[in-house]
């Protein structure tokens, strides 16, 4: 059992200095002031971790952890150009070494970046759990923790793969709930895709099983204009009006993005108790817009962060949603108080555990020992009395020391511990040999005269 000291702690969800937490194992006990959690754990070895600040590891919502594989190659397109020219070709041709070289890349990254749990939001099934659970053992690799949400797809318009029938999809969903029974570093919740790519019956049986092993269930809700002039042309219904109409809101529903809501949808989202992944880098980035977050907040409405896909962002890192999240809330509504630094690192950690149903986030006791140790020395974080602030604001990948998941240290001083980077570099550029980016208007051209 250890007794950890430092400089500033994000315990309990509030910045406190020179304070105290304890570890066991894979767990944190209590936190409190250095003298009195001694008395409390009298049987600790003490260790002063220095001029660092601590605070959990943070949760990544939502993430498709293949497309990093895809970054780069269809930027600046319209998403709809993007899924034709590359989602769709390039994802038939990644076999399941290559989707493990994904997993492992996104996750390389994203640990690199402080996230110690991560969201990924899985289609690739070939009609089995065989391409997920490789996903899963990337994962272990590198030592995160994830939430497989096995996305569930009947859309014919798209790759075979990524299709399977309601039952099917239940089935192959209760056969990954049984083989991650009991673990703590992976668990399966279901995903229904979509409005657009899963049919009701598809969406209500992802909210049946939601129901019967007591998880939350992931949906895409929302992200794009088109998929609300959609819903309203085919069924006269926004999105969210839409799958109310299905009877599938709770608050086991994890909606992702919710960009093109209004205010009678958000109504419909706090009276079922739903709750929202907030992905706005990837909204900007894809030119979806902006989420209206203040609304969803003042609302009462939950709201996490997440990256999403890496070519949709593109960058793998939850610090920087939540700077892009305080900055685009501040921008859309004219207002600075819009979202401030502590709310913006609550919906980066705490929020997410909560949401996700897991023991993560905090640094509580009954919580994962999930913890960012960050170097209160970096240049990026002067003048560290306002480092509360400057860790959501200013702060560069370099001040992150040590990631730990579960106890165990995942990245030493920027290095991982568990895997060697440049084997998983020299994986990501054999996979991605054959690929060709798309041409688009937005490019610089080179001449030569
Ligand atoms: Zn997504």
């Amino acid at each position: 059992m250890a007794l950890i000291t430092a400089g500033l702690v994000f315990a309990e969800d509030r910045w406190e200095r020179n304070h105290a937490f304890v570890m066991q194992g894979v767990r944190i006990l209590g936190t409190g002031e250095p003298r009195s959690l001694a008395e409390r754990f009298p049987n600790h070895d003490g260790e002063d971790w220095g001029d660092v600040a601590v605070l959990p590891g943070t949760v990544n919502g939502h993430g498709h952890s293949f497309q990093s594989l895809l970054r780069g190659f269809g930027d600046d397109l319209s998403f709809m150009s993007w899924r034709d020219r590359i989602l769709y070709p390039y994802s038939e041709r990644l076999d399941r070494e290559a989707i493990l070289t994904g997993a492992l890349f996104d996750f390389a990254e994203l640990a690199r970046a402080g996230v110690t749990t991560a969201v990924d939001f899985f289609y690739l099934h070939d009609q089995g759990n065989e391409n997920d659970l490789a996903v899963v053992e990337a994962a272990r690799q590198v030592g995160i923790r994830i939430v497989l949400a096995r996305s569930m797809y009947d859309w014919t318009g798209a790759p075979r793969r990524y299709q399977e029938t309601p039952a099917m999809a239940a089935r192959n969903f209760r056969e990954l709930h049984a083989e991650l029974r009991g673990d703590r570093m992976a668990f399966a919740q279901p995903a229904p895709h979509s409005i657009h790519a899963a049919s009701p019956d598809m969406i209500r049986s992802g909210a049946a099983l939601a129901e019967e092993f007591g998880v939350p269930f992931h949906i895409h809700v929302a992200e794009g204009r088109y998929e609300r002039e959609q819903s309203i042309e085919r069924t006269g219904l926004s999105p969210v009006a839409f799958l109310d109409s299905l009877g599938v809101l709770s608050e086991r529903t994890v909606m992702v993005h919710c960009v093109w809501v209004d205010e009678a949808d958000l109504a419909i989202m706090r009276d079922r108790g739903a709750k929202v992944v907030h992905n706005p880098s990837a909204n900007a980035f894809l030119g979806d817009g902006i989420a209206p977050v203040r609304s969803m907040l003042s609302r009462g409405i939950p709201v996490c962060l997440g990256t999403d896909g890496g070519c949709t962002n593109s960058r793998q890192s939850v610090f920087e949603e939540m700077r892009m999240a305080a900055l685009v809330a501040k921008a859309s509504s004219a207002d600075a108080t819009a979202l401030g630094a502590e709310q913006t690192l609550l919906m980066g950690t705490a929020r997410g555990g909560e949401i996700l149903g897991l023991p993560v986030g905090r640094i509580a006791a009954d919580h994962a020992a999930d913890l960012v140790v960050v170097d209160l020395e970096a240049l990026s974080l002067q003048p560290s009395q306002t480092a509360p602030k400057q860790i959501v604001y200013s702060m560069q990948p370099e001040a992150i020391r040590r990631v730990v998941v579960g106890g165990e240290v995942v990245v030493q001083d920027g290095r991982l511990t568990r895997v060697d980077e440049r084997e998983i570099v020299a994986k990501v550029r054999e996979v991605a040999a054959g690929f060709e980016p798309v041409a688009t208007r937005g490019q610089a051209v080179v001449r030569t005269t």
